[in-house]
């Protein structure tokens, strides 16, 4: 089967990381065209997937964009969309990876005949997104012929906001669970070079955004034992630059410079991880999948997540990891020092959530689950 996948991103975010595991068994057959240039390209590039920047004009509208800023953008969007159509007609099937790809992969359907395929990483709240975005979004995606939801939450929202119920299946994000089996002298030295030896270290993994929550996870270490600090490891991706201000200045307020570490966004997420003796997953409004979650698991650390969306879906408290409410630093320090304090009854929590995770999100068995889907409706 032949594959136009589109991603609007040229930024390496969660969906994108899923989109390399997806196009990778198709990499013979398959395009990922992007609406931005940059580091996802590369990544793209590395893993042999055939790829190309469709534009180089940037896409004005925002998650919370009104409908008067959405109309405005339709003249910039023309003459991708017409690239769109002339691509689609050399493939079997459109499958938009994003919310702006799946509108231009919506008309581009209609125009070149190709059924449409839809992967769903967001929840379609007023949390995350404006009305006018979740009505674009959701009459986009009812002309799918496949909506693939990353979540139960996800497809849930979906569904709350008009989404049709019919061709909405879930399916998680898909990981090797080799990647994440890292060698003990590769911890060793991790540790000696980020200056982390003698410490307990809790690891925080996502791009920098108020809703991802560092700075609850900052908070939470003013009521941790000393030895607890922090490594933050993700960048401002999408120009949240305020945001990362005011967390230096919470941690200078507070102190904490000698307890919390900017790692920027890196690339060697498995052994960062692994470095860490737990891993915290701290965001204020609910995740719709939370890739990090799952990464923590496969590495053997201990997971502590924010209770809300995909969230639940993927940790039982207290079985194969734990779970704090969203936005209680209080709870999140209670949660961090018990597991310092208690380290074998959290090493068998962990030692369980590595070994279900390693089937339950395999991602051998994930791809085979979407094969079987696309084929249906190709
Ligand atoms: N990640 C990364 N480098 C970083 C920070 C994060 O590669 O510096 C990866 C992380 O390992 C995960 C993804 O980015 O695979 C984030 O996905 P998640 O579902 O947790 O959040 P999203 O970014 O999709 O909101």
């Amino acid at each position: 089967m032949k594959i136009l996948f589109l991603d609007q991103s040229g930024k390496p975010g969660g969906a994108e990381l899923c989109l390399i595991d997806i196009a990778k068994p198709y990499r013979d057959n398959c395009l990922v065209g992007l609406f931005a240039d940059g580091d996802f390209r590369t990544l793209l590039e590395k893993n042999h997937i055939p790829v190309q920047v469709l534009t180089t004009q940037s896409i004005q509208v925002r998650k919370e964009s009104s409908f008067a800023q959405g109309l405005a953008s339709i003249g910039q969007l023309i003459p991708l969309l017409a690239k769109v159509v002339q691509t689609a007609r050399e493939y079997d099937l459109i499958y938009a990876n994003t919310q702006k790809a799946l509108v231009v992969g919506a008309i581009a359907s209609f125009l070149s005949g190709r059924p449409l395929v839809y992967h769903l990483h967001d929840i379609l709240s007023p949390e995350h997104f404006s009305q006018t975005n979740r009505s674009i979004a959701v009459t986009a995606a009812n002309r799918a012929s496949l909506v693939i939801a990353n979540s139960q939450a996800s497809k849930t929202a979906f569904i709350e906001a008009g989404g049709r119920a019919d061709i909405t299946t879930v399916v998680y994000n898909g990981f090797d669970p080799k990647n994440y089996q890292i060698d003990a002298s590769i911890i060793h030295q991790t540790r000696q070079q980020l200056e982390l030896a003698g410490k307990f270290v809790v690891g925080h993994f996502s791009r920098l955004a108020p809703w991802k929550g560092q700075h609850i996870l900052i908070e939470a270490l003013t009521q941790c034992p000393q030895e607890v600090t922090a490594i933050l490891v993700g960048d401002a991706l999408f120009g949240e630059q305020e945001y990362v201000q005011q967390l230096h200045q919470q941690i200078a307020k507070l102190g904490l410079e000698n307890r919390v570490k900017f790692l920027g966004f890196r690339a060697d997420i498995p052994q960062l991880m692994s470095a860490c003796d737990l891993v915290a997953h701290t965001s204020t409004a609910a995740e719709p999948f939370g890739r990090v979650i799952v990464e923590a698991m496969l590495c053997g650390k201990p997971i502590i997540a924010a209770k809300a969306g995909g969230a639940i879906e993927l940790v039982e408290h207290g079985i194969n990891g734990f779970l704090s409410t969203p936005g209680e630093s209080q709870e999140l320090a209670q949660i961090i020092t018990s597991c310092l304090q208690e380290p074998e009854k959290t090493a068998i929590i962990a030692h369980h959530a590595q070994t279900t995770a390693s089937q339950r999100f395999d991602v051998k068995n994930i791809n085979q689950q979407i094969a079987q889907e696309l084929l249906t409706k190709q």
